[in-house]
């Protein structure tokens, strides 16, 4: 081994195969390499593909001290450009990446044949905790990567609790309506007085074999295991969900919002890294420049989210009605089993002040200053990019834990309102108004604003929380 090999440290990123997992990994995995790490980055198959396709045949070609690998995601080859079905992609990981990903850890330890240093820490994703196994059979410290919000995760580590309360499964479908879900709860610490229905949504089940409730159990509980656990949020947004993480945790780090402190080691060559499974369409921004300040309601509902034709035709008249300026990006597969179909009167009434695209650049256009508001399915990047840009929110939540990112932003930052799952035009209409030029709109700007210094205090590298924690976490990564 040669003494250069064995000087650098090598961290394996993985993420979770979807977007909103890829994206926050790759950040942090940049930061690492700009504290001295070699990177392997490994993508599944699939994504892998699609990122060449939507990036550009030298997209994945990285840097001797900075490579992507790929394994196999276990599902059946397919070359649709379209986000994978969140339950099969998770039982499929669980079950079929450990044997590749431990080949890969072989090849890379492989010094007759390889020309990287010797791995010498994973970083994993929470919820592909497979490869804690792995980590144990070569020795080396894993830290997980838990890319949710600490109150989606929080929530999450109390489903184990609300099976035993008897509180899921639901007894019957009756129950995801009759006003059972409404219920508050005060025994979850950090989330006091949280309803059923602001936690992670795979508890409105009825089938008590659901696999994503399997899943969140058995994800959970693995995440007593690794060295240390980290978040994208920071101290001072989630305080009390924190210390209620840290009572029943490993070590706990938040370093968010990583775009923080990724803008603080920005290195132009790795700028040419990006994670965006479908092709940006740049063109937006332009639009933007050409828009007065906080002026435009941008409306992006991430890569998972699916609506009925019906839903759309309600959103699109509900922004008609509004009168505001909009950026509506539309992916290809945002309508369930069909493609989306505008009405041609709403086309036609909305050409000068409505954009339409597949996929936008966000972070950019969440910076832009035309931006004023953002209608969002409350993903956590969504969120985190949100506050991290100043912009308040209308949210109307998918899945998972958009709901208790909602309930946050609506109930505890006072920076969203909450549109019904059963949108209808007029309530869009409403609250976007309210959003971009109501009493509300400026409260809510307000106090998102005041969030965002909170988040650029949390990232100095003068004793800011995210900063701090990030020195933390290295030398557990250089521990062993
Ligand atoms: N994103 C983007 N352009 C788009 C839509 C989304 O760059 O047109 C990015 C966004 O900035 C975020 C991620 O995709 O980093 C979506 O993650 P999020 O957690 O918000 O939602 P998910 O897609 O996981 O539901």
């Amino acid at each position: 081994m040669g003494s250069i090999s064995s000087e650098k440290p090598h961290a394996v990123c993985i993420p979770y195969p979807a977007q909103g997992h890829v994206n926050p990994m790759l950040k942090l995995a940049k930061i690492l390499h700009h504290k001295g790490f070699h990177i392997t980055f490994v993508n599944t198959e699939f994504n892998h593909k699609r990122l060449l396709k939507s990036r550009g045949p030298n997209a994945l070609n990285g840097f001797p001290d900075f490579q992507f690998k790929a394994i196999p995601d276990g599902l059946p080859p397919s070359d649709v450009d379209a986000t994978q079905d969140i339950p099969s992609l998770c039982e499929s990981t669980t079950t079929h990446c450990l044997g590749p990903f431990r080949d890969l850890l072989k090849k890379l330890n492989d010094t007759s044949s390889s020309q990287v240093p010797p791995v010498s820490c994973i970083v994993s994703d929470g919820v592909m905790s497979f490869t804690l196994e792995a980590a144990k059979e070569i020795g080396v410290p894993e830290i997980f990567f838990w890319t949710t919000s600490a109150c989606g995760f929080l929530g999450y580590m109390n489903y184990a609790k609300l099976i035993e309360k008897g509180l899921t499964p639901l007894k019957d479908a009756s129950y995801l309506t009759n006003g059972y879900l409404e219920q508050a709860l005060d025994w979850i610490p950090g989330m006091k007085n949280i309803r059923l229905r602001d936690l992670p949504s795979f508890l409105r089940t009825t089938n008590p074999d659901d696999y994503m409730i399997k899943f969140v159990l058995q994800e959970t509980e693995r995440t007593r295991k690794p060295k240390a656990i980290i978040l994208n949020t920071f101290e001072e947004l989630e305080a009390d969900v924190i210390k209620a993480l840290s009572d029943i945790l490993p070590p706990i780090y938040t370093i968010g919002p990583l775009q923080f402190l990724l803008k603080q080691v920005d290195d132009k060559n790795l700028s040419v890294l990006g994670s965006n499974l479908w092709k940006e369409e740049p063109e937006c921004l332009d639009w933007l420049n050409s828009k007065e300040p906080h002026s435009v309601v941008y409306v992006n509902f991430g890569s998972i989210t699916v609506m009925t034709p019906d839903q759309l035709v309600e959103f699109a008249w509900g922004l008609a009605n509004s009168k505001q300026t909009f950026l509506w990006i539309i992916r290809p597969d945002l309508v369930s089993g069909e493609s989306a179909i505008l009405p041609k009167e709403f086309l036609e009434e909305t050409k000068d002040r409505g954009l339409m695209a597949s996929w936008c650049p966000q972070e950019q256009v969440l910076n832009h200053p035309a931006v004023g508001g953002f209608l969002t399915h409350s993903g956590w990047n969504s969120t985190i990019e949100s506050i991290g840009n100043g912009v308040p929110v209308i949210c109307w939540p998918f899945f998972a834990e958009q709901q208790t990112n909602c309930w946050f932003c609506c109930t505890q930052w006072g920076i969203g309102m909450e549109i019904d799952n059963n949108v209808k035009r007029d309530e869009v209409e409403n609250l976007v108004t309210e959003l971009m030029v109501g009493e509300k709109g400026k409260d809510m700007r307000k106090n998102v604003l005041e969030l965002k210094n909170k988040a650029e205090e949390a990232a100095k590298s003068s004793g800011g929380s995210s900063y701090s924690n990030l020195e933390k976490v290295i030398q557990v990564l250089l521990s062993n």
